[in-house]
Parts: C-alpha cells; structure tokens; sequence
C-alpha cells in the first residue's frame, strides 16, 4: 500500500493534506481490501498523461472553495481531471467553482428502473430473445444513432426547459412517472439560451437513443430482497419479480455543453486568478457570469437526460407490451426510481455544526439521501431515496437506499457501478468478444450489442466485483442494500 494512504477505519482510507502541494482539504475514500490494491493498482501503473484516481481525489482537494473533503468511492477509477467515483462540495456562500470536468462530459448520465408483475417464469429462453429483438429494434443504439422520436427546434427547446414535463405533456410518459424521478423529472434552473446552437444541433436529433459503450437498456429480475419493507414500498416484492433497468444520458448535447463550457473556464479563471495542478480541472467561481451560464446549460442538457430516459423508457413499455399482448399498465411497468450519477447540485449540508450551501458535484456517483429528507419523493420518505446501482451485463445490479450517515460522511451520496477494473484497449486485448457472447449466452442472458468490439470491452471481467463496492458501501453505513438482480436480457451500443 503506497505509503501516503492511511486506513482510517475497515472501510475507508485517508490522503493528508500534505500530499500534494496547495490542497485545502483532506481527500479521503471508501474501499474494502480487495478493492483497495486495485485503486493502489492504478496508481502504479500510472504514466504519461494517466492520472490515477487517488492522486485526482487530491488535485480536487486543492480547488477554490472545497469543503469537507475530496470523497472517493469504492468504485473509483480515473477520468478527465476528476476521478469517476468523485464527490466534492463547494462552498456556495464563499468562493467556490463549478468544474465542468467533476460533472462530466455525460451530463445527467444517470440509471431508471422499471418494474413489472412478471415473473422469470413468464419469460421462457424463445420469449426472451423476442423481447430482446423488440427492444433492439426499438431502441436507437450506438455512436451516431438517430432518435426514436423526431424534435422540431421549438420541441426541443421545451424539452431542455421542462424535461419530463415534456414527455409527460406529449403522452411518452405517465403522469405519476415525475413522482418518483430525481429532481422530478425538471431542473428548474435550466437556461436553453446558454445551451449553444452546435449542441442543440447534436440533440435535436437524438432523444431516445441509447448512445454507445456502457449504456444499456437490461431485463432483470429479482435475486435477493435484503430489505422487505423497502422493497415492498417500490413495489418489489418477489424474488423472480421482473424489472427493467436503463442506462443512457444526454448524447452528444450534454457532451457538447461540457465542451463548450471548458473554453470558457480560462476566462473566469484568469479574472479570478485561479492555478490549477492539472488543466483538466478547469473551473470556474459558481459567482461568476461563466459559472451561470455552465450551470443554467447543464441543468437544460440534464432535462434532455431525464427526457431521453422518458423515450428509451416508452420503448420499453412499447417492447413490453407488444410480446406479452397486454398494455404497459396491465403489466404494472411503473418507474420505480431514477438517478443522475453526473451531476453538480445546489444542496444545504451539515458541516462541523453549520449549514452550509454548497455545489455537490457528484461524478459517477450517486446522491443517497436519508429517510426524512424534504427532497426524497413523498413516497419514499420512510426509506429514503432510492438509488439504482448497475453492476455490468453479466453480474449483479442492485438497488439501494440512502442513510444518515452518508448525509454524515459524504453530502449524502454513495457509488455508482462497479466501476471499469482495465481499460477499454486493455479489455479488447485479453478478450475475444465470441467468447464472451457465447458464455454470456451459455448463462442465460440474451445479449445483443451494435459494434463489433463491444462485448470484450463490456465483459463483466472489465469491471470491479460489484457485490464488493456494494458491499462495502453498506458496510460504510453510506447506503443500504435493499435488492439484489441478475441480468436476463441487454442491449447496448
Ligand atoms: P458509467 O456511468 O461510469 O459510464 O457506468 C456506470 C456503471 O454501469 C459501470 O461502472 C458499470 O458497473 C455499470 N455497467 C456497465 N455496463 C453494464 C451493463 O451492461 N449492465 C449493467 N447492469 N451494468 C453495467
Ligand atoms: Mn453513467
Ligand atoms: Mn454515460
């Protein structure tokens, strides 16, 4: 173990201050022992324009206006200039920045999950593969893959101000979907004129499309129920039970906003004389007319996320419906939860004692909020907000609840996935993407993917072990496990 990692307690390890020059806060994160050498891993191996998450975690730390600490978690690995797996907080009231590159360029990357009243016995291996086909055809997946539903420029500009307002509106949703969405389906703050006419360029052909790589849409069903009572207020019930869960985010708009907004960054931090460690952090105060306009942009590219999950999620219903000769609602495919897991949200904490406000710029993590919270949707308030973990397209997912203790440790946020263990070029490699296919096939899990590559990339030996972040996340106390499911079916770019 390298030798500036201190263990703080069974599952969680520190970084002091001292580590890297300038940071202003301690940077700490959550990893059992096993997950531990791969995060250590990374750090060895690290060279040449690759950062390793850890040092990111401390080049975060040294940002204008963090509060707290730098916070990993257990899936961490690293990305453009903050790890994914990163949460940090800025203080609001003083001079704290908004980083594009600690939302992402996958703005409201986030995961939806459906249920149904179907039971794995319904689904016999013929039934499987035509759902998998209908949902295939259906779903637009891949790079440049048109949408499944055609915008005018004025629908669009809707849809970046009123999200699933819009969908609701034009009958892709259901009323009560909003109900159980994070932020209910709508980012009030969105500001569609600083959305810039490239990236509605980009967007105005692509809701309700999948994209590529790790985004999916799965069929599921109910492994292990850790928590009844909880499972039961999502209308989970039975082991068996079939759900549906869908990963996909902004597309080319979100990433375009991301794009547009880093240019931006050198100004404001010139006139706010700010230094960077790495200029993949580029930033800039939250007070400033650049911060603004970043933010009133990525809350419209995050109401396209919540709208393209809208569309992916009426194929579903479509697909759903159509090989069981029943209507969606007969099937009870209601949305159980949605989450962003690329996010900087305007959030009160406590902190030492104090309120504080901050910017919660959550980057392939998940927010995890306690029971009680005024922000956790009426229904949920009991058990606290749900959160949908997806795991890859041959192990398990899960569904989790958030806790005080995360709101204690973490402003309230816990993991994402499993998080990538290799690189995309390191998986494609070792792995042979028949072989994949066919042992995922050999198990039961219909698998239909559009680019060649795509299923070595994606194998389930690319990723962490998720029951271990989960895992350790629970026993952190910063979520709780409330379901477990395997896949039976997935589509992806
Ligand atoms: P990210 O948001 O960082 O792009 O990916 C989130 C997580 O999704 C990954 O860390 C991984 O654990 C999970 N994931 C990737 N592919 C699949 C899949 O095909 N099925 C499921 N259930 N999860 C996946
Ligand atoms: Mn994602
Ligand atoms: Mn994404």
């Amino acid at each position: 173990q390298a030798g500036f990692i201190k263990r703080i307690d069974s599952m969680s390890y520190g970084i002091a201050q001292s580590h890297v020059k300038g940071m202003r806060v301690p940077a700490k994160f959550y990893a059992n022992p096993k997950l531990l050498s791969l995060v250590v891993g990374e750090l060895e191996t690290a060279s040449g324009g690759f950062t390793a998450a850890v040092q990111q975690l401390c080049n975060v730390a040294t940002l204008p206006g963090i509060v707290g600490a730098s916070i990993g978690m257990p899936d961490i690995h690293s990305g453009y200039g903050f790890a994914i797996g990163n949460v940090a907080a800025f203080d609001m009231d003083a001079d704290g920045v908004v980083s594009p590159g600690g939302v992402g360029f996958d703005i409201n990357c986030g995961v939806r999950m459906l249920r149904t009243n179907l039971h794995e016995s319904d689904i016999d291996a013929k039934t499987r593969e035509r759902l998998a086909d209908r949902l295939f055809d259906l779903i637009p997946v891949g790079v440049g893959e048109a949408g499944a539903v055609k915008l005018s420029r004025d629908d669009l500009e809707h849809v970046l101000k009123d999200g699933m307002k819009w969908t609701e509106k034009r009958g892709i949703s259901w009323p009560e979907d909003r109900q159980v969405c994070e932020e209910q389906g709508c980012f009030k703050g969105a500001n569609t004129s600083k959305v810039s006419d490239r990236a509605k360029k980009r967007g105005v052909v692509q809701l309700g499309s999948l994209g590529s790589g790790n985004h999916y849409t799965e069929i599921q069903v109910v492994d292990e129920i850790y928590d009844q009572a909880a499972a039961a207020t999502m209308g989970v019930t039975d082991r068996g039970q079939v759900c549906v869960m869908i990963h996909t985010g902004s597309r080319g708009l979100g990433h375009q906003v991301c794009t547009d907004a880093l240019s931006a960054c050198d100004r404001a931090m010139a006139r706010a004389k700010v230094k960077l460690v790495d200029r993949q952090l580029a930033c800039m105060p939250i007070d400033s007319p650049e911060g603004r306009d970043y933010l009133g942009a990525m809350q419209a590219a995050a109401n396209f996320a919540f709208g393209n999950r809208s569309v992916v999620m009426s194929c579903v219903r479509k697909a759903f419906a159509e090989v069981f000769g029943k209507s969606a609602r007969d099937l009870d495919m209601h949305m159980v939860y949605d989450v962003a897991h690329n996010i900087a949200k305007e959030e009160e904490h406590q902190l030492d004692g104090k309120r504080v406000r901050v910017l919660v710029h959550r980057k392939g993590a998940t927010r995890a909020f306690a029971p009680h919270h005024p922000m956790v949707p009426e229904k949920y308030r009991e058990i606290g907000q749900p959160v949908l973990i997806g795991g890859s397209m041959g192990t398990a997912s899960y569904i989790l609840t958030g806790t005080e203790t995360a709101m204690k440790e973490t402003f309230g946020s816990t993991c994402h996935g499993a998080g990538r263990a290799m690189s995309r070029s390191h998986a494609v490699k070792t792995m042979d993407s028949k072989v994949v296919l066919k042992l995922l096939q050999g198990r039961g899990i219909s698998v239909r993917v559009a680019t060649k590559h795509l299923a070595a990339e994606e194998a389930p030996e690319s990723y962490k072990d998720v029951d271990a972040v989960v895992a350790t996340c629970h026993a952190a106390g910063i979520s709780k496990k409330v379901v477990r499911l395997r896949p039976i079916a997935v589509i992806k770019g």
